[in-house]
């Protein structure tokens, strides 16, 4: 595959030479590689009967379903650019994302449209509608119905697989080139509201294609999408790699730790990507066996903090070694990431797990206030240069200029990097904690809580204080059946950090708040924190 090309292309390509192959598993449904290119052509046929033009912007708000790829690559065979929208998002914030984006057309579930995105399109410039058979589900056999049995159709829009199904062919012409804007990625970035990173063809091809290279999985391998697709990890690890080994992409609706069990016994995956969150999730699980895990030949977890001792834990349960990855949307996810044959080093001052090596033709450097680059081993912040990293964001010259200088990626983490170049990221620069003048990274923090048996989650966050101007505090989730105390878990992190690091509060709840991929929000902890002060 040529790395300038597309995942139109990857498409076409696969369903030439393994027509019959199974691309999408769902369920008990599966659709091959012939398939989805004719059900997608017919997507991208209508919208292109609809007056959809090349550039213009179609928004999918969907969970991982098939819905999701027929949407998507059709879309792309029409000349679109795609807006992923997160189902997480309240009215307000999609509103925002449909205005923004200019989006003519959108594609959603029945269910969120009649809920309250008929109300949301209404005040933005989508003139187009489709909606397919999507469903919250909480058991396997909802997810059965959902994807078997047609539903009532709202009455406003068109049928997502009827259209799919009408035989019409994409227009000509329209396949997407390297340099055109394949995803507008809604991401809050270092700050402010959600900006569009512009995530080109060429931009996803060579991250899909890395991606792919780095596995070293059999042929026709099996993929299983357990980060959402909206997401940019997602898209580039399971259906960019996937598509450009003419894979089997497994996809199971939405995060749900039993139902992902299941599919894992059912369709034996190779390979997966989710936050540490998932993980922690299903090695939590009253049902999970290391049966679970012996298909994988590999496990890689990306988008958020990786703490040793989870990766430990996971192996000595379950085998698999869960490697690290690090990367933003606005460098189209992984821009650095472990080997199959390296395992990650741990820092032996700080006790962070490197987050990877840069890939070949990318450039990470740590630099200081000021630009100037730091010597190894040195704190800065990270910034990345390379044909993953998008040309800008959508739309905002001046965030561009700010975030992207000369094209260099300025991240907002700060990290350091070894002399044998793995890169640690320490933080986030504005997660950072001042107490009485002293820095704490939350992160290290948290990486000792998760050695403590109890812990399932940790979060920690700075929260006002009259004498030290911030303090530390930490909110866990405990392990089923485990049994601590607040006490105890602040003496525990006071034995093993400098004295000013440890939380001087700890607050147990039962679960932390996340974002749609699995990301604990400090965000939304720190203004917990404020509150009760
Ligand atoms: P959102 O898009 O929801 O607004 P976000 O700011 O988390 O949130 P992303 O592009 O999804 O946006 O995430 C990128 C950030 O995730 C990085 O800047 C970094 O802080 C963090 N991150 C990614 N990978 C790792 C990793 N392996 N270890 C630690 N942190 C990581």
């Amino acid at each position: 595959i040529d790395p300038a090309d597309s995942l139109v292309h990857a498409l076409r390509k696969a369903a030439a030479e393994v027509p019959d192959r199974t691309f999408l598993a769902y369920f008990d449904g599966r659709l091959g590689y012939r398939e989805v290119d004719e059900l997608s052509d017919s997507v991208a046929g209508y919208l292109a009967a609809r007056g959809l033009e090349r550039g213009d912007r179609v928004a999918i708000l969907l969970q991982n379903s098939p819905h999701f790829l027929l949407a998507l690559l059709g879309a792309w065979k029409a000349g679109a650019t795609v807006v992923p929208v997160n189902p997480m998002y309240k009215a307000g914030e999609v509103t925002h994302v449909l205005r923004d984006g200019e989006a003519a057309a959108l594609i959603c579930s029945d269910r969120a449209w009649e809920s309250y995105l008929r109300e949301t399109a209404a005040d933005s410039p989508v003139r187009i509608v489709l909606t397919g058979c999507e469903l919250d589900f909480q058991t396997r056999d909802d997810a059965r119905v959902l994807a078997f049995e047609r539903l009532p159709q709202a009455a406003d829009a068109e049928d997502l697989t009827a259209v799919a199904r009408a035989g019409l062919k994409a227009p000509e012409g329209r396949d997407p080139g390297p340099s055109d804007i394949a995803l507008i990625s809604y991401t809050s970035g270092t700050s402010g509201a959600p900006k569009g990173a512009t995530n080109t063809h060429a931009n996803l091809m060579y991250n899909a294609e890395r991606q792919r290279t780095g596995l070293e999985l059999p042929d026709a391998p099996v993929y299983f999408a357990l980060a959402p697709l909206f997401h940019i990890t997602g898209m580039v690890c399971q259906l960019g790699a996937c598509l450009n080994s003419a894979g089997t992409l497994v996809l199971a609706y939405r995060f749900e730790a039993g139902v992902v069990l299941d599919a894992f016994a059912e369709h034996g995956p190779h390979y997966t990507v989710g936050p540490s969150t998932a993980f922690m999730a299903l090695a939590a699980h009253p049902d999970v066996t290391r049966d679970h895990f012996a298909s994988f030949r590999m496990i890689s977890s990306g988008g958020a903090p990786l703490p040793p001792a989870l990766v430990e834990k996971f192996r000595a349960a379950f085998g698999p070694y869960i490697r690290n990855g690090y990367g933003l949307t606005e460098c189209t996810a992984p821009c650095a990431s472990v080997p199959p044959t390296l395992e990650a080093p741990v820092d032996p001052v700080s006790g962070t797990l490197a987050v990877g090596l840069p890939g070949p033709d990318t450039v990470v450097r740590i630099v200081d206030d000021q630009g100037a680059e730091v010597p190894f081993g040195e704190q800065g912040e990270i910034v990345v240069r390379g044909p993953q990293v998008v040309p800008g964001y959508w739309r905002r010259p001046d965030a561009t200029a700010e975030t992207f200088p000369d094209g260099e990626l300025r991240t907002g983490d700060i990290g350091f990097m070894d002399e044998q170049g793995w890169l640690y990221v320490v933080d986030r620069k504005k997660d950072m904690i001042n107490a009485s003048g002293f820095k704490v990274w939350p992160r290290e923090v948290e990486d000792v809580l998760y050695t403590h048996p109890a812990v399932r989650e940790a979060a920690v966050v700075g929260v006002p204080d009259g004498y030290r101007g911030e303090t530390v505090k930490a909110y866990i989730s405990l392990r089923p059946g485990a049994d601590t105390d607040p006490d105890e878990l602040a003496v525990y992190c006071k034995e093993r950090l400098a004295a000013y690091k440890y939380p001087r509060q700890v607050e147990i709840l039962s679960d932390l708040p996340k974002t749609a991929t699995g990301k604990i929000l400090r965000r939304e902890l720190r203004s917990r924190g404020q509150g009760e002060q």
